[in-house]
């Protein structure tokens, strides 16, 4: 037996007891006549004592030598400390040691394993299953695991049943590039690793499944982003017999379930919001809906004066930002100077102080007056002491910076508490997204989307009019889950294909099983996939997904841990009939 306890498990009532624990040595402290040692293992920390009065000299030296991180065994007796330690939930006891067995021994830990390190992040990285040992790695996994069980508990008890999906398949589009496995046995041909397990899925209603979750592993080869993992981990759901109302319902019941089981928070009836909405109030299909700050339109009142850059824009948007009245100059040049920067684009920003005896102070004072101030204020709902900050141009580009500013005067003025939980609806999404640069049409969400009812003759004559049966859940600011109604008619889906800029040959080849099935009694369904991985950052207070993923790759992909991806050998090559081509040649 290597243990009777864990290192977090003794208290007083336990003096007097016998025990055996085994773990890591975190420190030793020396004082000569006594050594103590502190044990970790998963569960916490155990002091150990050795000392010259009750422990033999042998021993005492044994664990005088004991490095950090050495793995021990050892046996003793609980006994009362003389000086307790109240953060510690064991600091009432001590094990006083009678027995001591090196398990393994340990070589220096390149970084502190403790709750602050000193260890940076590529170092972390590189020894990840030494920062596993630190409290805030640790607990995070612990959390995502809660999380996984709370999910797979409160579904199943709601009849979906957790189905496995092949890896090695072939192409789904979900928007990115695709991961690609060689076939040794099919020469020259290759498996694509599922981007999502949606054709899968629907596969599985038509199989009669008619409600299936899976938690699963999905690959996707886009450039990275901060904070994306080229494999992410989704909970992947499908609902047949169902409308949009029926998908919402049963996945809001998750996420409340969620909310009230890992946070114990009880929301309301999750708010829901369109898609133009959205964008016309937030100028994002996210919003984080916290707080307040909604864009207010000017363009029917700021386009009748002489001041050019607002009559020549297409759209003249504000948003008041509370108390930002007291905002030096320099503080506003500031932020105009971030606006600019080219991750945000802005051209400039015209503000309007709204002062606290009900007078304003703009910018823009040469062409404007305090009444058409006093509208704009109106506009932005803003209150004395508050400050209206106005960017104009092209619509969606001037809601993106603004909203981008919205975000950024939040973070500021500390309105983004990680411990409040503001879910939200986002729905009736546009079916199909234009590529400013190529004038082609792309599926907003994925090709399987189902259009409006009545809606599918418009996708000729007005395609950008066309909305879909398309709904995001929008936690705090991020999405945490997207889904749709599918389309289980086979004449529709060649019908979107062909819109897409597919040919008939094409859709076939990449499709033609889903399009077969079809034809043998597809019920109507739809479903819904929410990112485990942020959702668990999200409720669990943080946003870097990276620290609730066991293993994560770094920015550029990579996992520096293992080294991947690496060169395979000529064999492995030569047996996949890949050669590299060399460029010299
Ligand atoms: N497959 C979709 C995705 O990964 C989710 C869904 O439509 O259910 O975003």
């Amino acid at each position: 037996m290597y243990r009777s306890h864990t290192c977090g498990e003794l208290r007083k009532t336990h003096i007097g007891t016998k025990v055996i624990l085994s773990g890591w040595v975190q420190k030793v402290r020396d004082k000569g006549f006594v050594v103590w040692i502190d044990l970790r293992d998963r569960y916490g920390i155990t002091q150990l004592v050795f000392d010259e009065q009750r422990t033999t000299a042998t021993l005492l030296s044994e664990g005088r030598k004991l490095g950090r991180e050495f793995v021990i065994q050892i046996h003793g007796e609980v006994i009362e400390r003389t000086s307790k330690n109240p953060q510690l939930s064991t600091g009432d006891i001590e094990i006083l040691v009678s027995e001591l067995k090196v398990l393994n021994q340990s070589l220096l830990p390149p970084f502190t394993i403790e709750d602050e390190t000193d260890g940076g992040t590529d170092l972390r990285m590189k020894y990840r299953y030494l920062d596993i040992r630190r409290n805030p790695v640790k607990n995070n996994l612990i959390f995502r695991s809660k999380v996984a069980m709370e999910v797979r508990k409160y579904l199943s008890d709601e009849g979906f049943i957790e189905v496995e999906t092949p890896y090695l398949i072939k192409s789904t589009p979900e928007g990115a590039r695709d991961f690609v496995v060689p076939s040794r046995m099919n020469q020259g041909q290759f498996y694509a690793l599922p981007q999502s397990p949606q054709t899968f899925k629907q596969l599985l209603m038509i199989g009669g499944l008619d409600k299936y979750f899976q938690i699963v592993k999905c690959f996707r080869d886009e450039d990275l982003r901060a904070d994306r993992q080229p494999e992410f981990t989704q909970i992947d759901c499908e609902m047949a017999f169902v409308e949009q109302e029926d998908v919402l319902n049963a996945f809001e019941g998750l996420t409340r379930h969620l909310l009230k089981e890992i946070r114990g928070i009880e929301v309301e009836k999750f708010p829901r919001m369109t898609y133009d909405e959205a964008m016309r109030i937030y100028g994002n299909d996210k919003p984080d809906i916290r707080f307040d700050m909604r864009f207010g339109e000017l363009n029917a009142v700021a386009r009748h004066k002489d001041f050019q850059v607002f009559n020549s824009a297409e759209l003249v948007v504000g948003i008041a930002v509370p108390g930002g009245a007291t905002l030096t100059r320099k503080e506003i040049d500031g932020l105009t100077n971030w606006l600019r920067r080219p991750q945000i684009g802005a051209k400039g920003m015209v503000y309007v102080r709204c002062n606290e005896d009900g007078s304003f102070k703009s910018s823009v004072d040469k062409f404007y007056d305090q009444e058409d101030l006093k509208k704009w204020a109106e506009a932005t709902q803003a209150k004395a002491g508050d400050l209206i900050c106005i960017l104009s141009g092209e619509t969606m580009s001037t809601r993106a910076q603004l909203s981008a500013l919205r975000m950024e005067m939040a973070e500021r003025l500390g309105l983004r508490n990680p411990e409040e939980f503001a879910p939200l609806w986002v729905i009736d999404f546009p079916l199909l997204e234009k590529d400013e640069e190529t004038g082609d049409y792309h599926a907003m969400h994925h090709p399987f989307t189902s259009p409006k009812p009545g809606q599918l003759a418009l996708l000729d004559t007005d395609p950008d009019a066309v909305r879909a049966n398309a709904y995001d859940l929008v936690l705090n600011g991020n999405e945490i889950g997207g889904g749709s109604i599918r389309i289980h008619d086979k004449k529709v889906q060649a019908s979107m294909f062909r819109h897409l800029g597919f040919t008939e040959e094409e859709a076939r080849a990449q499709f033609g099983f889903l399009m077969d099935a079809f034809q043998y009694g597809a019920p109507p369904h739809g479903g819904i996939a929410f990112g485990l991985d942020r959702l668990v950052a999200i409720l669990g207070g943080q946003e870097t997904i990276r620290d609730f993923i066991a293993f994560p790759k770094n920015n550029s992909g990579r996992d520096v841990m293992i080294d991947a991806p690496a060169p395979i050998d000529e064999a492995q090559l030569e047996e996949l009939n890949l050669r590299l081509v060399d460029n010299e040649e």
